[in-house]
């Protein structure tokens, strides 16, 4: 299938072709008819599928007839993000380089005033966040009224970023006559009922499954200590002995660990820029920048921050902590392997992590390979475990890992590591006891298990037929809440 056969205008083939696109992926190959047909569209499918030109090709073809009147856009576009928005203006200009479309970006952190006047000039393609849509809106600036063509994109995270109320908004204040395209990469039900409002007859194509890991990404698992500068040093060693690395996105769960971890890395020596939704515009866009030209190699993010972004050439994923939700790992590793390079995707697992584990491999229908080389070298060493080649051999068994699930109670970190991810790092630190618990990756028990000692100091006994461990008590993992001196009273 060629572009020329999907029925899209002269001037947009020719920018398809400048852009160097033989092929349409099928995303585009499906939905680019019916878009020109005016049928509504429900695309499922992820980022990296090629699914902003699904929209934007026919778009660009549809507004070649007519004109934008003041203040009245013709089309409308939802992104979640101020970056996603700034993204599809970008496509727009580039597949849009034979046309004289007039674009307009309503996003937060920049100034009403410059949005405002180009609003009054007319535009055709208005590309917003849902708030600050409505802010324009409330103050009676723009009429959506004249909208043609609605697109709403990355619908699943507008619904974790808490937009489905506004988007709900927006929808009952244009016609019931314009044309709705909606992508979303999953359909929870809240997603669905959204649909079922307020699609007409949609065309529903779906190119991938939600929970598909793309084929070229490389998935390895790194044991690693859940105590934080412990795990800063993992990261670290993840980093430099990675083959093949070019550069890396770094997530975090939480925005305060993005910042903990941007100045580990950078005091390090690292090149680094850090990414996540408390930074104005312009940082944002600059951290995102730097990465893009290849000025830092690394780039710690939170997922809000990253979801959906376009960087095509990443070699490496690292979860620095295991997602809790298990399609954010698909979206996080979907940023490598793009575009049919080959990327790898690395995540330090913590004895807490198990449960999380389970829910990935559950929903990708994968179970992800440890590499299992991010502990103490030191301490590999003095285990005999080095090759001759000085690099770490593949440690043996599941038997090492942290469990695959976790512990009742506990969702995500402990308490301490919460309170020492905060703190600066320390220049050395003993090893602590709650360094990667390892256990039989079949074990479905949710009772602790126990975690190495300090190094010589291992009570472990192993069991040569499951790989196994056998548990005397509480091993020497002993919850911290027991070690806490008791009051008594007087
Ligand atoms: P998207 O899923 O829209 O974020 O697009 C992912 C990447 O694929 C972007 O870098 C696009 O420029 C690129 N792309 C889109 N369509 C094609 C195509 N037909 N052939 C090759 N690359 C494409």
């Amino acid at each position: 299938m060629s572009f020329s056969e999907l029925g899209l205008s002269p001037k947009v083939l020719a920018a398809v072709e400048a852009s160097g696109y033989t092929t349409p992926t099928p995303i585009q190959a499906a939905a680019i008819p019916h878009v020109l047909a005016r049928r509504d569209v429900l695309g499922i499918a992820q980022t990296g599928t090629g699914k902003t030109a699904s929209f934007t090709l026919p778009m660009l073809t549809r507004l070649e007839s007519g004109r934008a009147r003041a203040r009245m856009p013709r089309t409308l576009i939802l992104e979640p993000t101020r970056e996603l928005a700034a993204q599809v203006e970008e496509s727009f200009v580039k597949y849009g380089q034979n046309h004289k479309l007039s674009l307009a970006l309503l996003i937060g952190g920049v100034s009403f005033g410059d949005q405002d006047a180009k609003l009054s000039r007319g535009v055709d393609v208005l590309i917003a966040t849902p708030g600050r849509l409505l802010d324009h809106s409330e103050r009676g600036k723009l009429l959506l009224t004249g909208i043609e063509i609605l697109v709403i994109d990355e619908a699943d995270r507008m619904l974790d970023m808490g937009f489905i109320p506004d988007i709900e908004r927006v929808c009952k204040l244009i016609p019931g006559s314009r044309q709705t395209l909606f992508f979303s990469a999953t359909m929870p039900p809240e997603i669905q009922r959204l649909t079922d409002q307020f699609l007409r007859d949609p065309e529903r194509i779906e190119v991938a499954r939600p929970a598909t890991t793309a084929a070229t990404v490389t998935q390895l698992l790194v044991a690693s200590s859940s105590e934080s500068s412990e795990k800063r040093d993992a990261l670290r060693r993840v980093i430099r002995g990675s083959e093949n690395f070019k550069n890396a996105i770094v997530f975090c769960n939480r925005k305060r660990d993005v910042g903990v971890v941007y100045n580990s890395l950078k005091k390090h020596g690292f090149k680094v820029a850090a990414l996540h939704g408390d930074l104005d515009q312009r940082s944002r866009m600059a951290a995102l920048d730097s990465f893009k030209t290849g000025e830092v190699s690394l780039l710690v993010a939170s997922d809000v921050a990253a979801r959906g972004l376009d960087i095509p050439d990443v070699s490496h994923v690292i979860n620095y902590d295991v997602p809790i939700h298990a399609e954010d790992y698909v979206h996080r590793i979907g940023r490598t392997g793009r575009a049919g390079r080959s990327g790898v995707a690395l995540s330090l697992v913590t004895p807490a992590d198990g449960k999380h584990l389970a829910a990935i491999e559950h929903m990708t229908g994968k179970t992800i390979e440890w590499r299992g080389d991010a502990l103490d070298p030191e301490e590999m060493a003095s285990a005999g475990r080095r090759g001759s080649d000085g690099r770490s051999k593949r440690r043996g068994g599941d038997a090492e890992r942290p469990k695959r699930e976790g512990r009742r109670g506990r969702s995500g970190k402990s308490k301490d590591e919460a309170v020492s991810a905060a703190a600066p790092e320390p220049a050395a630190e003993p090893r602590r006891a709650d360094a990667p618990r390892r256990a039989d990756s079949k074990s479905r028990s949710p009772s602790p298990a126990p975690a190495p000692a300090a190094a010589g100091g291992r009570n472990r006994h192993r069991d040569s037929e499951d790989g196994g461990e056998r548990v005397v008590g509480l091993g020497d993992h002993v919850p911290a809440f027991l070690l806490r001196p008791v009051r008594l009273k007087a």
